[in-house]
């Protein structure tokens, strides 16, 4: 950076704060938009109100102090051979010496007529001759993020001093591929980025990087994957066989269309000599809890044994039930290990798994917490997968030194929006079930606001008297569990006097003993609780077909997705179901939020919803982290572009799968340079 003309020690100094050491880090340093020209005018020209650069010497300059407020102005006459105006600058006195030796300078501002008087309002000027001629006032000029004491003029001058070293980027884009895509150079490309002579030119320059930019985080992710693959190997399954028919016989329903996709998709993975790592997204309700049996009849069936790890005791002991009821019939012993049991209980699942006697284990954290150790494990289940992190995955999946890893299924319920699942999952297969088991109804959303209050209650009342239950979400509490724990027992202890006095009411939140949560979740479910008062420890998995309506207070503190999460607990039944969302009237924002909402039921829409309203970084969690690395792209914006270079990454490896040969060297210098922390974030996260 030093070498360039006119860059002091103290900008050095400045650029490194944000990142940039090399003129190659500079050039990266794109704009994030363009100011559109101003026309180039004489002084006579001139228009009030009209936005334009003049080309003037400065005849004479002061500093006043307005009248009304005090500020400090400083004025110049300034004029060109056509005429003469008085200009103005805001807050810039300092200018006065620069502009001592009347220099000829480009100003581009406002003509402002007021009350008899002209002047022309200067946003943005340019001493002529100090070697940046027309940079920061003529045609489009880019904008930068100026940060603590650089400013933008000072990033824009010194990026007009680098440009010519532009040439010298290697562009890591084969030829073929540059020229099928009708790209610009990397050169040619940031060049028009940074200094582009018309919008298009911008746009098309962005284009151009942002694509480069995505296909190497793509290539980033697949290259990822074949790594882990390559260092792992698996027991590849034999074919499905009379025990996983006759799973598929015993169930009450035929499976849909997208679960027999998905399933195929499965036996496809299973069949291979490398781990399967799959990703199975399906809305709330889509039926991923059959899919998974199926891999763990499956694993069973070839001699092995499966786990289902899931994050909560609640869910444990659900899935627990649900699969010995479809699994004691095959012959399978299906067993449940949770922190909170009886020693030998737990010992006694620890031995089966240890000598193939149990087939399939449902637990917790404590499944990797305790030591457990399997015979055979060939398929592991982890559902809401986005709750542990890939050092917990891989500890329940680690085999002993030399042995096959097993299959690995994750399981979300949380719609990701494909953009985000290609580059937050893009290491794992994704499967998506995108389709409801037939006969639902959807769910109907409505938002009621306090008057309505009291008739909401008697319609639960209603609801109730008919034989049917209800859930009431109590408010988020984001700052602490405690305070969510107060939150619900106050909302229990109120209903509980009052609007639903004379039904059986029960509490279910965080903070709640195992023992008492147990109690809770067994009443509701048996049918002989009424009301389940609860937090969002409901949100996944729940399954009460009787429930048909639920309460949530304090609506527009919930992101939409969680929102659907929590929803998707009623519906599960015949009867017609309803959400009502109580909120207020003060906060347009929110009603409008709620109202998409209501009106939505389709899961990967409401993500996408959320993903614009609360940016990229915010929705899952640490994966999310790598994200902030992307300079140039945008994964709403430029979802086409990530599609693109998704196909593109694929068919390249499918030429080169390490991409090390001579046409994809540059590429793969590319990639590791841009993100070789890839492989960081996703251990991380
Ligand atoms: P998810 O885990 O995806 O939220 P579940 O697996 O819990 O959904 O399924 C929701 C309900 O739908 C369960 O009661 C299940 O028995 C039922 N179900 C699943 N698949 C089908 C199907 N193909 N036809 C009818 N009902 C189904
Ligand atoms: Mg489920």
């Amino acid at each position: 950076m030093a070498e360039l003309p006119g860059v002091g020690r103290v900008t050095v100094r400045r650029f490194r704060d944000l990142g940039v050491t090399t003129v190659g880090d500079l050039l990266l340093h794109v704009p994030y938009r363009h100011e559109p020209p101003a026309r180039v005018v004489s002084v006579a020209a001139l228009r009030a109100g009209e936005e334009a650069t003049i080309r003037v010497r400065v005849q004479s300059c002061a500093v006043k102090t307005t009248r009304k407020r005090g500020l400090k102005v400083l004025e110049a006459l300034v004029a060109d051979e056509t005429a003469m105006v008085r200009a103005v600058w805001y807050n810039q006195e300092y200018l006065v010496a620069a502009f001592a030796e009347r220099p000829e300078i480009l100003a581009r501002g406002t003509l402002i007529q007021r009350g008899g008087a002209t002047s022309f309002v200067v946003k943005t000027h340019e001493i002529v001759g100090a070697g940046s001629e027309g940079l920061h006032t003529v045609g489009l000029v880019p904008m930068y993020p100026a940060s603590g004491d650089l400013s933008v003029k000072t990033i824009r001058t010194v990026l007009g001093k680098a440009a010519p070293y532009a040439r010298h980027f290697v562009d890591p884009l084969p030829s073929a591929l540059r020229a099928a895509r009708g790209c610009l150079s990397k050169a040619d490309a940031l060049l028009a980025y940074h200094f582009p002579a018309a919008l298009p030119d911008a746009r098309a320059a962005r284009e151009r990087l942002a694509f480069e930019e995505l296909l190497l985080l793509q290539l980033a992710l697949l290259l990822r994957r074949r790594e882990a693959q390559a260092e792992r190997s698996a027991e590849p399954l034999p074919s499905p066989g009379a025990l996983t028919a006759a799973y598929i016989d015993s169930l009450p329903f035929t499976p849909t269309a997208a679960q027999r996709r998905v399933m195929s998709e499965i036996d496809g993975d299973l069949a291979r000599p490398v781990p399967m790592r799959r990703l199975l997204q399906g809305d709330v309700g889509s039926g991923k809890t059959m899919v998974a049996a199926y891999a763990l009849v499956r694993a069973v069936e070839a001699g092995g044994q499966g786990a289902v790890m899931v994050p909560t005791e609640v869910l444990a002991d659900q899935h627990a039930a649900r699969l010995r009821a479809q699994l004691a019939p095959l012959g399978i012993e299906t067993r449940l290990l949770k922190g909170n049991q009886p020693a030998a209980d737990r010992r006694d699942t620890r031995d089966g798994l240890a000598s193939g006697r149990v087939g399939v284990v449902v637990g917790t954290h404590a499944l990797i917490q305790q030591g457990v150790t399997f015979r055979e494990l060939r398929v592991a289940v982890v559902d809401e997968q986005h709750r542990f992190g890939v050092r917990q995955r891989d500890a329940l999946v680690e085999p002993p030194p030399g042995r096959p890893w097993p299959h690995t299924l994750h399981m979300t319920a949380t719609p990701i929006p494909r953009t985000l699942s290609l580059t937050l999952y893009g290491d794992l297969d994704v499967s998506v079930i995108d389709e409801l088991p037939p006969g639902r109804t959807p769910v109907q959303t409505r938002l009621v606001f306090p008057e309505y209050r009291r008739a909401m209650w008697a319609l639960v009342r209603k609801e109730l008297a008919a034989g049917r239950q209800a859930y009431v979400v109590c408010p988020l509490v984001e700052e602490s569990e405690t305070l969510q724990a107060a939150a619900a027992t106050a909302v229990f202890e109120e209903l509980r006097a009052g609007e639903l006095a004379g039904f059986r009411v029960e509490l279910l939140h965080g903070q709640l003993p195992p023992a008492e949560k147990q109690a809770a979740m067994d009443a509701f479910q048996r049918g002989e609780a009424a009301v389940l008062v609860c937090t969002t420890v409901i949100e996944v998995g729940v399954d009460v077909p009787n429930a048909s309506i639920m309460v949530i207070e304090g609506a527009r503190r919930f992101g939409l997705s969680q929102l659907h999460q929590l929803r998707g607990r009623v519906g599960r039944g015949a009867a017609a179901s309803r959400c009502l969302l109580l909120c207020d009237h003060d906060d347009p924002d929110a009603l409008s939020r709620l109202a998409l909402f209501a009106r939505t039921g389709d899961g990967f829409k409401l993500a996408e919803a959320d993903l614009r309203a609360r940016g990229e970084g915010q929705l899952f969690g640490e994966r999310q982290s790598g994200l902030g690395d992307l300079r140039v792209a945008r994964l709403l914006q430029d979802r086409r572009l990530l599609y693109a270079a998704r196909r593109e990454a694929v068919r390249l490896l499918e030429g080169d799968p390490d991409l090390s040969g001579p046409v994809c060297l540059l590429l793969a210098e590319a990639v590791e340079e841009r993100f070789a922390e890839v492989a960081h974030w996703l251990d991380k996260a």
